[in-house]
């Protein structure tokens, strides 16, 4: 009886370890089917610009003659999407490193600083809309790293700015709740529809494949937000949307100590 007893805990210990072991089999498998649909979704995205690229180029080396105009176009054309790759394999790689583990470096910074310097890269992007920025006089201090978090407000920004129409606005507010300190951007957009909201954060996830295309975004921009985001300890949603507009929100934790007026 006894040997029975031992046999039984054996086998109990072996179907233990043979189920860890096929639980750390599939986890596997779907990290490697993550990675493929990656690298396959990445591929095709940069052929795109590549094959509108290459012909431009086919085509002047054909047409030497070409009136002058119609060259410019065509060069034009071909900066156009050297610049688009160019950006994507940028959001690429810091996809990759975020995959890889790479982790920001915090220190103090001025969120209401870093805002104001989006929406002067912003305004740059639209002339036909209007960018405001509602906050009370306060620095506003956050812990992150500068270029990031303004790089995280800017795909904020592109966005409200891509997808209203020109002559609305875009509103950049900033409050205090409690402990956190929360950023929204607000637009006059024709809203996010429910089916897709479990979705926009996804990679190369977008809800109108044919409209944003032409507008050149690939579909990483949220996913990269809110990355940067979770890296400075926050949180990025969609605080509200519907056929009025969008609002996304920035939770962060305030820094300590720092909610000084700046100025007198
Ligand atoms: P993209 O490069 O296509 O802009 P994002 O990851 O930034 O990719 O956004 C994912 C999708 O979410 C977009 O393709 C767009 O359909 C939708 N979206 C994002 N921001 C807004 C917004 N402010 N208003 C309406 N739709 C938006």
């Amino acid at each position: 009886l006894g040997q029975r007893i031992h046999t039984t805990e054996h086998r109990d210990e072996f179907s233990r370890l043979a189920g860890t072991f096929n639980e750390m089999l599939a986890s596997l498998q779907t990290a490697w089917d993550s990675q493929q649909r990656f690298v396959g979704d990445a591929s095709h995205e940069l052929r795109a610009p590549l094959t509108v690229l290459r012909g431009n180029a086919q085509l002047l080396r054909r047409h030497p003659h070409l009136d002058a105009g119609e060259r410019d176009l065509m060069l034009a054309d071909i900066e156009k999407d050297a610049s688009r790759m160019a950006r994507l394999v940028d959001d690429l790689l810091l996809l990759a490193q975020s995959d890889a583990g790479s982790t920001l470096r915090r220190s103090p910074v001025s969120l209401r600083a870093t805002a104001a310097e989006a929406i002067r890269d912003a305004r740059r992007l639209s002339a036909a809309h209007t960018v405001h920025l509602h906050a009370p006089e306060d620095p506003f201090m956050v812990a992150g790293e500068k270029d990031r978090l303004r790089q995280l407000l800017l795909i904020l920004l592109d966005n409200a700015l891509k997808y209203s129409p020109a002559g609305t606005a875009v509103t950049v507010g900033i409050h205090r709740e409690g402990e956190r300190t929360v950023l929204t951007v607000t637009d006059q957009g024709p809203g996010i529809p429910p089916e897709a909201l479990p979705h926009i954060f996804e990679r190369f996830y977008r809800v109108d494949q044919a409209r944003t295309r032409t507008s050149g975004g690939a579909g990483l921009g949220l996913a990269i937000a809110q990355w940067i985001a979770g890296q400075l300890g926050g949180s990025l949603h969609v605080a509200q949307t519907g056929p009025d507009g969008t609002r996304f929100a920035l939770s962060l934790q305030a820094e300590p100590g720092t909610a000084l007026p700046l100025s007198p």
